[in-house]
């Protein structure tokens, strides 16, 4: 049993992906071709917004936003600390700081009050740092809570980057993940809901002004002439490639969004013993991946061991939070500090998702994780 099994959905489309990629062979405009151009604007349409701009990863699509806005040193973005390291990355490798805002219990995302909260302590703090940016992370496919984090960034003039990463597809309140912020950013690996066969990303935004820089900061801050440089920028560029084989792949999404729904009603409905996602009123998820949780660490450790006799892999997404990595350690940050964070980390556990799960698959993996309770 797969994980996320792509090969599944490559059987369905391949000499649809076979034809994109010949089209680029023959073509030969394997750097900014037209297939990158057609992406941009179809998924700048699904998602509704003016503007899409394709680039490398999305790593990159996180570092680009940021420098449109031009943040650096002395600046505070707000984030979790339960997201994958590139979230808090792309916000040091500029310079800037990542406050960290603990989680919802129920979500896994940013939980507002906690972001008031720092927010208020960094403004009031006369230390050198200055509150810039919001950088939610849409975790698990799951949208965070838009409307209230909207509210405090309006109170302090914060931007807010929405880290889609993982919720290509999904919805909040009838708009789609990437137009959620001022700016969003989403990633194209492989392993996520739309994935490429490569690295890719994309940043969306209605703002005008944005748009121009990122589209400026993704080919070294190129100006109306390319070899014009009027910004510091970097080589951030999708491969034509990649756009050809997402053009393919998107063709199917929306159905493939909808069989991830069963899958995770599947697991809703039969599941016990362990806490399943919840999906707040007016959200839809990308489901990527599906994530719950354990009693505690030894009936996690339980239910894995014995998910892995019967040849079904689980993955633990994340095991160590942000503020107790090596990298991201500081003298503010300590074991304790975002208990709810650290409480996740220790129960969750990721089960096989992906559009082409066979019912009797998910059957199995049901079966396993109801037949072992957590011990008294
Ligand atoms: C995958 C991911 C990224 C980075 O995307 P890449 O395309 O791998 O660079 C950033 N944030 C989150 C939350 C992710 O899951």
């Amino acid at each position: 049993m797969d994980f996320i099994d792509l090969k599944a959905q490559q059987q369905r489309i391949r000499p649809r992906i076979e034809a994109n990629i010949q089209a680029v062979l023959d073509h030969g405009q394997y750097v900014m071709g037209p297939e990158i151009f057609e992406l941009e604007r179809r998924l700048a349409e699904y998602c509704g917004v003016r503007h899409a701009v394709s680039c490398a990863s999305g790593t990159d699509a996180l570092i680009l936003s940021l420098m449109a806005y031009g943040v650096g040193p002395g600046d505070a973005v707000f984030t979790t600390p339960f997201t994958f390291v590139a979230t808090a990355e792309a916000v040091r490798l500029l310079g800037a700081t990542p406050v960290f805002v603990d989680i919802d219990p129920a979500t896994f995302n940013m939980a507002p009050e906690a972001l008031e909260t720092a927010v208020s302590a960094v403004a009031a703090c006369s230390g050198d740092l200055t509150p810039r940016g919001i950088l939610p992370v849409d975790l698990f496919g799951l949208p965070a809570d838009y409307a209230p984090i909207q509210a405090v960034a309006r109170k302090y003039g914060l931007f807010i980057l929405e880290d889609a990463a993982q919720s290509f597809g999904a919805e909040y309140h009838g708009r789609k993940a990437g137009a959620l912020g001022e700016i969003a950013a989403t990633s194209f690996f492989p392993a996520k809901p739309l994935g490429a066969y490569g690295d890719g990303g994309m940043c969306f935004t209605d703002d005008d002004g944005l748009a121009e820089a990122l589209r400026s900061l993704r080919i070294h801050g190129m100006g109306a002439d390319k070899y014009d440089n009027v910004r510091i920028g970097i080589n951030g560029r999708m491969d034509t490639i990649q756009a050809a084989i997402l053009l393919a792949k998107f063709e199917i999404f929306p159905e493939e969004l909808e069989r991830r729904q069963k899958v995770a009603a599947r697991y809703a409905r039969g599941l016990t013993g362990v806490t399943v996602p919840t999906v707040p009123e007016g959200s839809l998820s990308a489901w990527a991946p599906y994530s719950v949780l354990a009693a505690d660490s030894n009936h996690r450790t339980m239910l894995q061991a014995r998910l892995k006799e019967a040849g079904i892999p689980t993955a633990v997404y994340y095991p160590i939070p942000l503020h107790l990595q090596t990298a991201y350690k500081s003298h503010d940050c300590a074991p304790g500090d975002f208990p709810v964070t650290e409480d996740a980390a220790a129960r969750i556990f990721s089960l096989p998702m992906h559009p082409y799960l066979p019912p009797e698959d998910q059957e199995r993996i049901m079966q396993i994780i109801v037949g072992s309770p957590a011990k008294e």
